[in-house]
């Protein structure tokens, strides 16, 4: 029996995904999920965007020999998907981005590069979580190419924006950690020496309070993980900032670094940890159905049409309830179904042009064309 606020229940009876036995940890999007999963990638794709990233795209499968000059065909080889012994589905974007930055060698440095991508990797069965682990996921995978004297500004640049973002979605509580060099590894010490010393400084630089962990870093690289805790108290990673002196040095870029970086790390996860934290109602920036609009009575239909096609030029995903029932079991009903915004018409709001807005214990009376600012500020939330 899952929790009531459990994210595989919550999708289920939001109607937003499900899993099943023969594709075990991918997931089978319904429409209404696959609208959250794009409103967020819209949303850090335009985070990104403010922060000087330019999206690219790169190949699934790479060959065999790309992996092993990365490293991940021998020291990741367990999280690796092969193909026919010769190729892998990619658990990473790196190589996919160092191929893109070798062609643009002469630019002016940092070059930021984000992919939001679909990755593999080969978790084990029992390993698996419902959104939480999966083997199939989407990522916002991102390369910053830089000096070393580039790396603190670009560790505030990405800490700042990412806690934007959590706190944005509801997060208040931000675990972070540094991990430290992996038994297994790439890169000599002094190497080693030398990137977690560039990372902490970088930390510290940035005002983020951390615990260091040893040998949980990257096999090529120290780690800052930023950590979101479920409804069950249970700590995720979510966000990642990855100092790697050893790759360029291994694919012979010009670039001394790459800062490996994710926010969310896995959409998926992200949006597990969404769907627990609010109990299913989700902001309304990413909730399928932001706003439901309910006229009193069928003589204010006219009047909901309006107001829903307003609010919908304003960037709202917003539905219209004309079904003939009492105005209470449509509100309950839009509760239920964890609609964020309910806007109500009556017979006096038609002539005066008002709508009576609510949002969670909130309720106000607010003229249309306020209204539909409001709203349309709620469902495209500004970048700070
Ligand atoms: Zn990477």
């Amino acid at each position: 029996m899952l929790a009531i606020d459990d994210h595989r229940r919550l999708g289920r009876e939001l109607d937003l995904f499900h899993l099943q036995e023969d594709a075990p940890g991918s997931v089978f999007w319904h429409p209404r999920g696959l609208v959250v999963l794009r409103a967020l990638e819209e949303h850090v794709r335009r985070a990104v965007a403010a922060d000087g990233y330019e999206e690219v795209r790169s190949p699934q499968v790479l060959a065999r020999s790309v992996w092993e000059k990365s490293g991940h065909w021998e020291k990741f080889s367990a999280g690796m998907m092969r193909l026919d012994g010769d190729a892998a589905l990619k658990p990473v974007s790196c190589p996919g981005h160092i191929a893109l930055a070798r062609r643009r060698s002469r630019e002016a440095l940092p070059l930021r590069l984000c992919e939001m991508g679909v990755v593999h990797r080969n978790e084990r069965r029992s390993q698996l979580a419902g959104l939480f682990r999966l083997r199939q996921f989407m990522q916002d995978d991102g390369h910053v190419f830089c000096e070393e004297d580039q790396i603190d500004a670009e560790v505030a640049r990405f800490w700042a924006r990412a806690r934007a973002l959590y706190q944005g979605a509801g997060f208040d509580v931000i675990e972070a950690s540094l991990s430290l060099r992996p038994e297994v590894r790439a890169g000599d010490d002094a190497l080693w020496d030398r990137a977690e010393l560039l990372l902490a400084r970088a930390l510290d630089a940035a005002g983020i309070a951390f615990d260091r962990v040893p040998g949980g870093g990257a096999f090529y690289g120290p780690k800052l993980e930023l950590m979101l805790r479920d409804q069950g108290g249970r700590s995720w990673q979510c966000g990642t900032l990855q100092v790697d002196l050893v790759l360029p040095r291994r694919f012979g870029i010009r670039p001394p670094v790459i800062l490996h970086r994710a926010m969310l790390g896995s959409f998926e996860r992200f949006i597990a940890l969404l769907l627990e934290r609010h109990a299913g109602k989700l902001p309304p920036f990413l909730a399928p159905e932001a706003v439901r609009v309910l006229p009193v009575a069928p003589e204010q239909s006219a009047y909901a049409a309006e107001v829903a096609a307003l609010l919908e030029r304003g960037g709202a995903r917003v539905r219209v309830d004309l079904r003939d029932h009492d105005l209470s079991r449509r509100v309950s009903d839009a509760h239920r179904a964890k609609v964020p915004i309910v806007v109500v018409v009556g017979p006096r709001d038609v002539a005066s042009r008002r709508v009576s807005v609510r949002e969670g214990r909130e309720l106000r009376e607010l003229d249309l064309a306020a209204a539909v600012d409001a709203i349309a500020a709620r469902c495209r939330p500004a970048l700070s």
